[in-house]
């Protein structure tokens, strides 16, 4: 699957918002969104013009997959399952993303962001329900068990993001016992475990024009 491998901080810096995408240093006075509060290009510091309500949507629609680092088209696929299925369309699709398998292991603390914790899982670093999985996009499902493989247990970024996990916090639907490097998937997240500012209402408006 495709995957943005460009400047990341630039993305943060459109968005106006730190969306954590380069690990411990977002939590120092490095952070790009910190130091240049304003959008990055040429014109960046000129004054903002008026945002239509198209414009609005697509902004939400593209924060949202740069927090997750989702391409377009498995994003409409989100959206897709999201509207199929029971529930608020919107939040339906935040609990999808959420449920993402490297999702669950930057959340759990073994990865300090979420492109880590792709990687982890790409590197068969991870274990699901005991087994080896190399799928970043696997959903996670209530009772399943998410594990870092024994032979890996001593890697020098695994056990530094575990350690300061506690800045990060994991969220009340996972549950980690940090000495086992062992999460569980306590039940499906709600809308409140989604703490970054998300109006997913827009996106669902988007889509469903
Ligand atoms: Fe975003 Fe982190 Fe870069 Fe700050 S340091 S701009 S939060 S990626």
């Amino acid at each position: 699957m495709a995957r943005y491998t460009g400047p990341v901080c630039r993305l943060c810096r459109r968005e106006g918002l730190k969306m954590f995408l380069k690990g411990e240093r977002c939590y120092t006075d490095k952070c790009a969104v910190d130091r240049r509060h304003y959008i990055p290009g040429q014109h960046g510091q000129a004054r903002p013009g008026k945002v239509s309500e198209f414009g609005r949507q697509l902004r939400e629609k593209q924060k949202v997959k740069r927090i997750y680092g989702i391409q377009e088209k498995q994003f409409r696929g989100y959206y897709e399952l999201a509207a199929r299925k029971e529930g608020v369309t919107g939040e339906n699709l935040l609990s999808f993303l959420e449920r993402r398998l490297d999702n669950v292991v930057y959340r759990l603390g073994f990865a300090t962001s979420r492109s880590e914790a792709r990687l982890l899982v790409r590197h068969g670093h991870v274990l699901h329900n005991g087994k080896s999985v190399d799928i970043p996009s696997l959903l996670v499902k209530a009772g399943d068990e998410v594990k870092i493989v024994d032979a890996s247990k001593d890697n020098v970024r695994v056990t530094e993001s575990v350690e300061s996990v506690e800045r990060r916090g994991v969220p009340a639907w996972l549950t980690l016992d940090k000495k086992a490097l062992i999460g569980k998937v306590a039940t499906l997240p709600a809308r409140a475990d989604v703490t970054m500012p998300i109006e997913e209402r827009l996106i669902v408006e988007l889509y469903s024009k």
